[in-house]
């Protein structure tokens, strides 16, 4: 084994290292240390797998799992997630629970148990945790040990099309953290299987509007096998999923969806008007064009995304990054929600969007939701969850909310509110996002040209190849609540390869520095690239601009912003527990401070820069960096209340048109990180100047 993680001969040494000094302080029992100062050795560098002909190649590849260990901060929000819900879900909720049918039981034999696996196993293997290995493993080897003679695999009791592709997914991973020999013999029955039945079983309902991923994993196996059937069955996937390019170059879905424009009151209603203007499907399906461009090498495809997201953006944007869909979209109104699995699902498009597509604006999007969206719809300790969040989330209650067609348990915090579906499918979310943070850069036909990429920015640790030479690249941040980003770059020996550096469109005047010279100045909104021969030991420091700023959102509303975080007023919380459930509970959040508060946003500080009134204060980046309590950065400016806007049966009105006048004073108030604020305030009315 070349390369291996090079410990701190001590622990302070080792949190001084990850920027945790401090800690032990703050942290009770020191639950989270041990788990950061047990940072996992990381399997040997492996190689990337490259698009095999005819497949075009993405721009960038992912590296394969293992590649990339998290440290600091992320680490330690692994860390609470294993030790909250992802850690215990199988104990403590029946559906995939012992009597699952993906273990062999009689119980819920759909979408759960896969939805689950494709979180809990790169959770597992990021931390190197071998009590949720084991629980990994049990769930993989059942699958692989119980194929049916004719291909099909998973539970005799259900044959829809949809749950394995999830399952592809957890099995795609699996091997490529194991090389467990027994998954690629069934990956190729099961699809050899598929491609004689689909014609007479077309794909249907889920199944027909999320093909996509499963596309991932044919293209995946063909990477690896290069059986041509397999592009066979991509085409006819195409050929029976639903045309959300289409769907998108023409999109007619500008207004919020109604529970009466789906016909829901008619039966089963209009299923694929239903299904087409789905949040979680909408979230699937950004990944689309890019991976079809994989098979027909089309530009249209590959820019298809993009396009995509600037629709959802300019008739459901909301400021957390999300669109709206509370469940189907439904306009840009912050009083909407965002269902979680929507969340998860978006970010892993956009993972594999910007692998393929190199464009650095959905590396952008990918943090928005990661630093902002994700984790602001859990709970400090990850033991409750909500269904919807809401940018301007004034209760999370049992009253009825403005959703299009979800259930008023919708916004509260606990197991399942609304549906369970997000229950087992939001583990994925952080430890894709781990796995998503370096890419590779390639050029077809050679691997003379290979270098690294900086996809996303979080403390991390990356052991890969480079043209056989291991590389080993440690980041050093405390990104995204600071603006300097230390990597160190060590190849085993000097080697000359390209190093691109994703420079946020937010971030104009970011400086970089080399072994502590000046380097360049890199253009916001690009990828920054330094070609050299680095040698071991080199130091680049990435100086990223962070002063607050202010974006515009719905009757021209205002949100602050610093970096990639949106910030929120954080209301005052009263939380009550509704009911237990099992190891974890139910809570209502009602609210124990006013909220309607209108911005005064000075241009007289100066004119072009009205941000310029806000004051910022950081504090140190401890363990939870997600909590109120220790929110790392806060903001204070002016503002006045607006007493005419005011809530309807737990829902904020909606915002008033900007600007607004008030007779009420001008007061000073705190913002804090979007996520930091369980009930919050993030698009405000501005007041007249
Ligand atoms: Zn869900």
């Amino acid at each position: 084994m070349p390369f291996r993680f090079r410990l701190a001969s001590t622990r302070r040494q080792f949190l001084r290292r990850i920027g945790l000094t401090g800690l032990a302080s703050t942290l009770p029992a020191g639950r989270l240390l041990r788990a950061a100062d047990a940072a996992p050795q990381p399997a040997a560098p492996r190689p990337v797998v490259r698009s095999r002909a005819p497949l075009a190649p993405g721009v960038f590849s992912p590296l394969p799992l293992g590649s990339i260990q998290p440290t600091g901060w992320l680490r330690n929000q692994l860390q609470i997630q294993a030790s909250g819900l992802s850690g215990h879900l199988d104990e403590t909720w029946a559906d995939v629970g012992p009597n699952s049918g993906w273990l062999g039981g009689t119980g819920e034999s759909w979408e759960r148990g896969p939805y689950f696996l494709d979180g809990l196993l790169p959770l597992a293997w990021l931390l190197d945790d071998p009590r949720l290995k084991a629980k990994a493993q049990k769930r993989i080897d059942w699958t692989l040990d119980h194929p049916s003679p004719d291909g099909m695999f998973g539970p005799a009791s259900n044959n829809d099309w949809w749950p394995r592709i999830v399952m592809l997914k957890a099995l795609t991973q699996y091997q490529e953290l194991t090389a467990d020999t027994r998954v690629i013999p069934l990956m190729d029955r099961y699809f050899r299987h598929q491609l004689a039945a689909l014609p007479a079983r077309p794909l249907r309902d889920w199944g027909k509007f999320r093909w996509q991923d499963e596309a991932l994993s044919v293209l995946w196996l063909y990477n690896r096998t290069g059986s041509p059937y397999l592009l066979d069955l991509a085409r006819l996937l195409h050929q029976q999923g639903h045309d959300w390019e289409a769907e998108y170059a023409h999109f007619q879905y500008t207004q919020r969806i109604t529970a009466a424009f789906l016909k829901l009151d008619q039966g089963t209603g209009l299923q694929d008007l239903s299904l087409s203007t789905h949040g979680v499907n909408n979230a699937m399906a950004i990944k689309t064009g890019p991976v079809w461009s994989l098979v027909t090498g089309a530009p249209a495809d590959r820019d298809a995304a993009a396009h995509m997201l600037a629709e959802l953006d300019k008739y459901h944007g909301l400021p957390n990054g999300m669109f709206s869909c509370d469940e189907h979209l439904s306009g840009p109104d912050p009083t909407q929600g965002s269902e979680l699995c929507s969340v998860v699902e978006s970010m892993f498009s956009l993972e594999q969007a910007l692998a393929i597509t190199g464009d650095p604006a959905l590396g952008d999007r990918l943090e928005r939701l990661a630093f902002n969206a994700l984790p602001g719809t859990f709970n400090d300790d990850m033991w409750a969850h909500q269904y919807n969040q809401e940018p301007n989330q004034v209760e999370c209650s049992l009253h009825h909310k403005p959703w299009v067609t979800d259930g008023p348990e919708s916004n509260l915090y606990g197991l399942e509110p609304n549906f369970g579906c997000c229950t087992a499918n939001f583990h994925q979310g952080w430890p894709k996002f781990a796995n998503s943070l370096w890419m590779l850069s390639c050029e077809p036909g050679t691997t003379d040209k290979d270098g690294l990429v900086a996809a996303a920015y979080a403390p991390c640790e990356v052991h890969t190849l480079l043209r056989g030479t291991p590389v080993h690249v440690v980041e050093e941040t405390d990104y995204p609540f600071r603006g300097l980003v230390r990597l160190t770059v060590s190849p085993a020996a000097p080697l000359e390869f390209p190093l691109q550096l994703r420079i946020p469109a937010w971030a104009a005047g970011t400086e970089i520095l080399v072994n502590g010279r000046h380097e360049l100045s890199p253009a916001p909104g690009a990828f920054a690239g330094i070609q050299r021969t680095w040698r071991p030991g080199d130091r680049v420091e990435i100086r990223f601009p962070m002063a607050p700023r202010v974006s515009r959102w719905f009757h021209d509303s205002v949100a602050v912003e610093r970096g990639p975080l949106v910030f929120s007023y954080g209301i005052g919380e009263s939380w009550v527990k509704l009911r237990d459930r099992g190891l974890t509970a139910d809570w209502q959040v009602f609210p124990a401070t006013p909220w309607n508060y209108a911005l005064a946003l000075n241009p007289d500080t100066d004119p072009t820069a009205p941000e310029k009134s806000i004051e910022v204060t950081e504090s140190p980046v401890t363990a939870n960096v997600f909590s109120r309590r220790s929110a790392p950065v806060r903001l204070r400016l002016r503002a006045r209340k607006l007493d005419s806007w005011r809530a309807t049966d737990g829902a904020a009105d909606p915002l008033p048109q900007s600007p607004v006048a008030t007779a009420e004073p001008e007061q000073s108030i705190e913002l804090i990180p979007y996520a930091a604020a369980k009930l919050r305030i993030t698009a405000f009315p501005l007041l007249k100047s």
